[in-house]
């Protein structure tokens, strides 16, 4: 994937987080409660109770974004 900010090539990564990769329109008190938000969108597949959750991310380490697909 090549960065829309500045068109290099993009390096394919993950974000993986025990308990869920979620995104919220704000943040919450209590972050393992996120995903009981109204706005909470769940993003990537468990993987098994050592794997947590996981999501393709790409990188761009010039501009310093990830890009995520849901
Ligand atoms: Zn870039």
């Amino acid at each position: 994937m090549r960065c829309p900010y500045c068109g290099k090539e993009m390096e394919q990564g993950y974000i993986q987080c025990r308990d869920g990769v979620i995104w919220n329109n704000k943040t919450v008190p209590v972050a393992v409660l996120g995903s009981l938000s109204f706005s909470a969108l769940r993003l990537g597949e468990y993987r098994g109770p050592w794997g947590g959750h996981a999501v393709v991310a790409w990188n761009c380490t010039d501009c310093q974004k990830i890009i995520i697909d849901y």
